[in-house]
């Protein structure tokens, strides 16, 4: 070890080359005698919107609760506490002095999004109205809810929401208070793009136009660029100690970050950088087919939603990447091929006659599903959990493949249901992946995970499906996890809600055209790493893409 971190190495034995300047000093605020200790703080600022980019665990919960006044920082003092002109002391000449002085005569105003939305419902009973009505202090209402696509879901009872729709209703209550200081920890978990786009487009609004303070936490690279105007970056080691760093640009901060190396703190965070293709992967030739189907339809009933789903075919060993608005029919098009619904026509006769390898068989696969809203409800520890999956567990091979880049070691003595919503997603990953099916379909497994668990996920997946001949379909939001997964890519079009319409599976060039093109969003690259970064409508670059046709990949 280098000496700072308590446990193992989180990043295999990293060379640290120099201490980061800010542990030379007194923290911000430890928990306790050996707890976490948190350095440095975010800076927000009236009439912007301040990024905060680092993995979960780190202590960003811990600052937003110092800048809403919660927590009164001790400088890492226990029995001596420090008061609040010591703590203001540290912070003297920089913008959080004034900001400080704010928390500690108690004018700051803090409205804040929590991160699990999932958990809303046990906290209020009621209609989204009565819950939205409650909190509407800016008359902002009807705007929010316009924007928001909130207006089907307004006498819905809050514990009857989807994720999606909890997930814009929080969004809609913290924006419409009336507070200097607003805090959004995660705005995409259950979203879809065009909804994450929006949601960013109305936090920068409410910043510039009224003059807020806000600050957001977010995994989503491409929203996060979007959404802020400065970035924090906070890097250490999990529940030992976070580092908030000064702020950056939007640009270099993400640049460094997937580098894997901070510029001003001299410092390394990974061992190596996350990268992206600005070409489009070539379309592999040679695999195998699992499945060919033929062109469906399915229709819930007279006048409800209906789904159509052009032929097609996918292959052994490949990740398909299927993307699409919400209630569009992805789901649908699941259940269809795990047998579950049968489609239009079949009069619930035998299921479809598909031509496979194997000679004519029912459309009825083995899947392996992780659907989108993980819920854990057994009070049963991880590890009896996934020991009841495969036999495979424990062995050499399944920590190698599963356990190490799912980070479960830390957590399998914990109970399902004391789990964090980034550690149920990677059980939950992990038991998909552990099952034994013909195709294993991920629903958003992006959801919750910081940016470091994206991409050691998505590696786990793309390993699994080379390992192991597998065939993996995974339906995500977030278009780096798509990008750094897919080979090639299903999309699915049409009207939310109504009507539905699923394409063939694409190659990616062909696939992220017709995706993108739906949404009217481009992607220029960044020129140092060939980081996708969403291009300002009626910019230059995006009316020259869209008349080339070329909505991603520019090369
Ligand atoms: P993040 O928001 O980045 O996920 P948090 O600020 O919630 O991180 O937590 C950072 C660390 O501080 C975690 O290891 C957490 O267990 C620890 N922690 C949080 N609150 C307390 C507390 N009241 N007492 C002791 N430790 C705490
Ligand atoms: P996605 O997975 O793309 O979000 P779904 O396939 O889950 O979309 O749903 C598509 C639409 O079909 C939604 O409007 C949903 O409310 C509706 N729907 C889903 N299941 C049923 C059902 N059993 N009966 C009637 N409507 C349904
Ligand atoms: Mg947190």
């Amino acid at each position: 070890t280098c000496g700072i971190c308590v446990e193992k190495c989180p990043f295999d034995a990293i060379e640290i080359i120099n201490l980061p300047e800010e542990l030379d000093e007194s923290p911000t605020h430890r928990y306790g005698e050996n707890a976490f200790s948190l350095y440095g703080l975010p800076i927000p600022e009236s009439g912007k919107v301040t990024g905060l980019l680092g993995p979960n665990g780190i202590g960003k919960s811990t600052a937003v609760k110092i800048l809403a006044g919660e927590i009164t920082p001790n400088l890492g003092r226990h029995g001596d506490e420090p008061s609040w002109e010591e703590v203001i002391d540290q912070f003297r000449g920089t913008e959080l002095q004034n900001y400080l002085e704010g928390v500690r005569d108690g004018d700051i105003d803090v409205a804040r999004k929590p991160q699990y939305v999932d958990q809303i419902p046990e906290s209020f009973d009621g209609n989204t109205r009565q819950l939205l009505e409650a909190t509407d202090e800016r008359d902002a209402l009807d705007e929010l809810v316009e924007r928001l696509s909130l207006r089907p879901v307004m006498e819905q009872s809050i514990e009857n929401l989807s994720g999606g729709e909890l997930q814009r209703v929080a969004l809609a209550a913290t924006l419409a208070r009336d507070a200097d200081f607003y805090f959004l920890d995660e705005i995409t978990p259950y979203l879809d793009i065009g909804q994450r786009v929006t949601a960013a487009r109305l936090i920068h609004e409410l910043a510039e136009e009224e003059d807020r303070a806000m600050l957001v936490v977010e995994h989503d690279l491409a929203i996060l660029d979007l959404v802020a105007d400065s970035l924090h970056v906070a890097y250490g080691e999990p529940s030992a100690y976070g580092v908030v760093t000064s702020p950056k640009s939007v640009k270099n901060g993400i640049n460094e970050y997937l580098r894997g190396y901070l510029d001003a703190e001299n410092m390394r965070i990974r061992p190596e950088a996350i990268e992206f293709e600005a070409h489009a992967p070539r379309p592999s030739t040679e695999s195998e087919t699992l499945v060919e189907y033929p062109a469906m339809t399915k229709s819930y009933g007279e006048g409800e939603f209906a789904l159509e789903v052009d032929a097609g075919e996918i292959n052994r060993n490949e990740v398909l990447g299927i993307v699409g608005p919400n209630g569009i029919g992805k789901s649908t098009f699941a259940k269809l091929l795990t047998g579950e619904l049968e489609p239009d026509g079949t009069d619930g006769e035998a299921d479809l006659d598909v031509q496979s390898e194997a000679g004519d068989f029912d459309l009825d696969l083995d899947i392996a599903y992780k659907p989108q809203y993980v819920e854990a409800d057994q009070p049963i520890r991880v590890d009896a959990f996934l020991s009841s999956i495969t036999e495979d567990f424990g062995s050499s091979y399944w920590n190698t493949e599963i356990a190490q880049p799912l980070q479960l070691e830390r957590i399998m003595e914990q109970n399902l249901t004391e789990l964090s919503g980034g550690e149920r997603q990677r059980v939950a990953i992990a038991a998909t992946l552990s099952k034994d099916a013909d195709l294993y379909l991920l629903d958003e497994p992006s959801a919750h995970l910081d940016v470091e668990q994206r991409v050691l996920a998505t590696r786990a997946v793309r390993r699994y499906a080379e390992n192991h001949e597998a065939t993996v379909m995974v339906i995500d939001h977030d278009i780096y996890t798509i990008d750094l997964l897919a080979d090639r890519l299903m999309v699915f079009d049409g009207e939310p809600a109504h009507h539905g319409h699923a394409t063939d599976p694409k190659e990616m060039r062909a696939g992220m055209n017709e995706f993108l093109a739906n949404l009217d969003v481009t992607f220029r690259r960044d020129e140092n790493l060939g980081r996708p970064r969403i291009n300002k409508p009626g910019s230059q670059k995006d009316k020259q893409q869209k008349r080339d046709g070329e909505y991603y990949y520019t090369q």
